[in-house]
């Protein structure tokens, strides 16, 4: 297949298109500059990825320097505007539990585990199933003090590595948009996988994380129908979509039988896709240019505010604070010197300052309806409902 062509279904004429980016960031927060990324969209099965310029060794990255901000606890809420808040961790293993057979014979596979805590979480809700994990970057070290699994492996998923061996589930979380062919990727698991395995996937949805766009290690951008197509043409069936109003998205899928029909591709507008997050991200340029040179406040702890910085489009001297509603931040600095505080915290400094900062919203337009009314009484700048 030469590089022209989709890398997923093999239609021979993408498109590309271009942005006015001049940088991008790593999922951990790492700034590339300058950095020209084009994204190619496919009009036959929607599947877009990312061109760039420099091309980063992601392997390398994720080997030798990914370090996700994810503690070891499950303390990365979910849901926080429920009263008892869900952990990440908690919500994807609850979502697992339709799949899990409660059997020590039962045998489940976590790609890129990270520190753990899904495996763990998967533990306490069934304790007597077998648990394997792998994982390729630094977070190995955690992931392999867990006691809950059987066996850990410290590298990139292979199927070679567990020759004859098959798994009831698998768990691939915010794994595949980093993975360089996708398809094949999946095509793999496939191999260890039998009739009635299941495989539960979460990505970013594009469609709610616009500022995806700028995120370096993110190769490709999911949005639910080409997610469902290139599981199509891994050979899996989707049993079950979850699309929460957050950024990330999730399906279960099994592999499809051979006596089963072919299944049509979905209809999918890549380029309406793209134009859509990439005039996001230029309104939220727009409405830094409007703030001149007065202080600031970031509302949010997307992809987006070490964009601005690392850009230069704003000093992070300028950044009074990171407003985030997720205790496990609030106390700590952002990037070593912006405090992090709740919005109740910055709205009682602002009473004492005559010219209190103007608030940026730096999340995503998925969050917005949620936050219009908490800062309804404040500056803000970057709102769309
Ligand atoms: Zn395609």
């Amino acid at each position: 297949m030469s590089e022209s062509k989709c890398h997923v279904c093999g239609f021979a004429k993408p498109f590309i298109v271009h942005s006015k980016l001049h940088g991008m960031v790593t999922s951990d927060c790492q700034c590339y500059f300058p950095v020209h990324p084009e994204f190619k969209g496919c009009p036959a099965c929607g599947y877009i990825c990312v061109e760039r310029d420099s091309p980063l060794e992601t392997q390398e990255l994720f080997r030798e320097r990914y370090q996700f901000i994810q503690g070891e606890d499950d303390l990365e809420y979910m849901r926080f505007d429920s009263e008892i808040p869900t952990g990440v961790a908690g919500y994807l293993a609850d979502l697992a539990l339709e799949f899990i057979r409660p059997d020590p014979d039962f045998h489940y596979l976590d790609i890129g585990a990270g520190k753990g805590t899904l495996v763990q979480a998967v533990h306490s809700r069934q304790p007597e199933i077998g648990i394997s994990a792998i994982e390729p970057s630094p977070a190995y070290e955690t992931l392999s003090r867990r006691k809950c699994l059987q066996n850990h492996y410290h590298g990139f998923f292979r199927a070679e590595q567990f020759a004859e061996q098959t798994f009831d589930l698998i768990t691939l979380i915010d794994v595949l948009e980093h993975v360089p062919d996708p398809l094949a990727f999946l095509q793999e698991i496939g191999q260890v996988m039998h009739e009635n395995s299941y495989l539960l996937i979460e990505v970013p949805n594009f469609a709610n994380n616009a500022f995806d766009v700028v995120t370096y290690d993110h190769l490709s951008k999911f949005v639910p129908d080409s997610l469902e197509n290139l599981l199509t043409l891994a050979g899996f069936s989707v049993v079950k979509r979850w699309l929460p109003e957050t950024v990330a998205m999730q399906m279960a899928v099994r592999k499809r039988s051979k006596d089963e029909p072919e299944v049509k591709l979905l209809p999918v507008d890549a380029g309406l896709i793209l134009e859509t997050a990439i005039g996001q991200f230029d309104f939220l340029l727009s409405k830094v240019h409007e703030l001149l040179l007065k202080p600031v406040a970031f509302y949010g702890q997307s992809i987006v505010a070490p964009y601005l910085v690392g850009s230069g489009l704003i000093s992070v001297e300028r950044v009074k604070a990171m407003i985030d509603d997720n205790l496990m931040y609030q106390g700590q600095k952002w990037l070593q010197k912006v405090p992090i505080v709740a919005l109740e915290r910055f709205k009682n400094d602002c009473k004492a300052e005559s010219q209190p900062p103007a608030i940026l919203l730096t999340m995503n337009r998925c969050y917005h309806p949620r936050v219009a009314p908490k800062v309804s009484d404040m500056e803000v700048h970057g709102l769309c409902l």
